[in-house]
C-alpha cells in the first residue's frame, strides 16, 4: 500500500462528517415555506441566506439540533417526501418482483405507521383511491408525484409539474454508484418478472 493508513482514516472521517452535516441541515434549517422548486436544484431547503451553515463543526450542529425543539409536522413531511422521492429516483427501470412488493408494502406501512395520525389517515385514503404503481422507475416516480400533489392540493399548496420530477429528484450522489438499487443484488434470488 502506497498511502498512509492514517491519512485514509482522516479522509474517511472527513467524508462522514460532511455527510452528517448535510443530512442534519435538512432537519434544522428554517423552512422556506411552501414554494415549489421548478429548477433542478435538489436542495431548496438549503437557503442562500444561511451560507455559513456548512462551516459549522459537528458538535455545534448537534447543539443547534438539540436546541431546535421537537420535529414539526412540516419538517417530518419534507424529510419523508425527500426519502420517498429519492427512493423513486433510484427505483430501477426494471424492478424485480421483490422490489415491487417491497415498495407497495412500504406505502401501506407508511399509511399505518406515519408518526402524524391525521396525515397517516389521509394518506391511507389517498393510496386507496390511487393504488401504488411500481412497474418501473417512470411509473413509480410519476405515481409518487401524483399522490404528493393530491396531498399538496388538500393543503392548499401548489401542484408540482410531474414532468419535472426527474430533474427535481435526481439519483443520490454516491461515489462509484454504490447507492444504486441493483436489481439482482437486492433481489435475494427472486425473478425479475
Ligand atoms: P413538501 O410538500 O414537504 O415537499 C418538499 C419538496 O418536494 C418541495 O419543496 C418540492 O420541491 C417538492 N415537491 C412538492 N410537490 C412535489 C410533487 N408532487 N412531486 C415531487 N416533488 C414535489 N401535512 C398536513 O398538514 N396534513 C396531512 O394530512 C399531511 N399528510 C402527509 C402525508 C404524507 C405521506 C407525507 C409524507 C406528508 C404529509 N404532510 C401532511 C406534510 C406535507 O405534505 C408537507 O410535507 C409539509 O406541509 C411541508 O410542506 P412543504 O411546502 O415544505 O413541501
Amino acid at each position: 500500500m502506497s498511502e498512509n493508513p492514517l491519512q485514509l482514516l482522516f479522509q474517511a472521517f472527513g467524508k462522514v462528517s460532511e455527510c452528517v452535516q448535510t443530512h442534519l441541515s435538512l432537519f434544522i434549517l428554517p423552512s422556506t415555506g411552501s414554494s415549489l422548486s421548478l429548477t433542478a436544484n435538489r436542495s431548496p431547503l438549503v437557503s442562500p441566506s444561511t451560507p455559513d451553515f456548512h462551516l459549522l463543526q459537528p458538535a455545534e450542529i448537534l447543539q443547534k439540533a438539540n436546541s431546535s425543539g421537537p420535529t414539526t409536522k412540516e419538517e417530518l413531511g419534507r424529510a419523508t417526501w425527500t426519502f420517498l422521492h429519492t427512493l423513486a429516483a433510484q427505483y430501477p427501470d426494471k424492478p424485480t418482483r421483490q422490489q415491487r412488493k417491497d415498495v407497495k408494502e412500504l406505502m401501506a406501512i407508511l399509511s399505518r405507521m406515519y408518526p402524524c395520525k391525521e396525515c397517516a389517515d389521509h394518506f391511507k385514503e389517498v393510496i386507496r383511491a390511487n393504488p401504488v404503481q411500481a412497474g418501473s422507475h417512470h411509473e413509480f416516480s410519476q405515481w409518487l408525484c401524483h399522490v404528493h400533489n393530491v396531498v399538496n392540493r388538500s393543503l392548499g399548496k401548489p401542484v408540482f409539474p410531474c414532468e419535472r420530477v426527474d430533474a427535481r429528484w435526481g439519483k443520490l450522489e454516491c461515489e462509484r454508484r454504490e447507492c444504486d438499487l441493483q436489481g439482482p443484488l437486492m433481489d435475494f434470488g427472486d425473478e425479475a418478472k
